[in-house]
């Protein structure tokens, strides 16, 4: 088995869920506005570090939905979004924080390490470069919303980084955040993950390994407010049985499927 951050996390955050998605074949449709324009966005950076137009190639990745019928999050819209995306790069140019050498090589890198059993572990980055001259992981964000920087140090919390960095070895890892407001905005958020924290990380994931293969998949629903996980989760239609929530947020491929790692490419 090939496995990934997003599906130890999906385990992790409820067996259930994660039953649902990759042993059912119940996948969430892909109607949100943001997770696609954040792949376009993606491939406009990519661009940009390859010395093309990226405004072009925002716009060509984009335009190619603009008539698709999307879950728009309040005042959004195809035309804002292209906007503030359009803002974002010519920030992130006049910005200067980021080097990528040899671009084509060290965007979209893959990482994968053996696990006990004969089973591997697969990641990809974004890109490894310097912020500020430092040599670090990079993994590029889109949002509505800027993220939390306190308290100091919490970004190295972060699973996502941590996983970086135990599957890389490289301790300084770094989330390049795109916040699509009215005035754009760009965090640059470090953080430096530990050997102690890289070798938990490694213990966390061989356990998480052991209790999917021996088959356990109880649900963990969050019901408590006003954190609820299930609230936020596209198999909620499944666990209390509406019909109506499964058919807008899910489609259904029989089956478990082996590319499901896949995944990993577009988070
Ligand atoms: S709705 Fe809640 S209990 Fe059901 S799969 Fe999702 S997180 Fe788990």
């Amino acid at each position: 088995m090939v496995f990934s951050h997003t599906q130890i996390s999906q385990y992790l955050r409820c067996p259930r869920s994660y039953r649902y998605r990759y042993l059912d074949g119940w996948r969430e449709k892909d109607t949100r506005a943001a997770m696609v324009f954040g792949r376009c966005f993606e491939t406009a950076l990519g661009a940009y570090f390859q010395g093309e137009d990226c405004a072009a190639v925002l716009f060509k990745e984009w335009n190619v939905f603009r008539d698709t019928a999307f879950q728009y999050s309040k005042g959004e819209s195809w035309d804002r979004m292209l906007h503030q995306g359009a803002h974002l790069l010519q920030r992130f140019a006049q910005d200067n924080h980021i080097r990528i050498p040899h671009p084509k090589n060290n965007l979209q890198v893959t990482f994968t390490r053996n696990l006990k059993g004969g089973n591997d572990f697969v990641s990809y980055m974004d890109a490894i470069g310097e912020l500020d001259g430092q040599r670090c992981l990079i993994d590029w964000k889109t949002t509505g919303s800027r993220y939390t920087e306190d308290p100091e140090g919490l970004l190295s919390l972060d699973p996502q980084l941590i996983c970086y960095s135990w599957i890389s070895g490289i301790p300084d890892v770094a989330f390049v955040v795109f916040v699509r407001k009215h005035l754009p905005e760009i965090q640059y958020l470090k953080a430096t993950i530990s050997e102690d924290q890289r070798q938990d990380f490694g213990r966390l994931i061989e356990a998480t390994v052991g209790q999917l293969e021996s088959g356990q998949f109880p649900s963990h629903s969050g019901i408590r407010f006003p954190q609820n996980g299930c609230l936020s989760c596209p198999h909620l239609g499944l666990c209390i049985d509406n019909q109506k929530l499964i058919e807008k947020n899910l489609i259904r491929r029989p089956g478990a499927s082996d590319l499901d790692w896949l995944d990993e490419l577009v988070d």
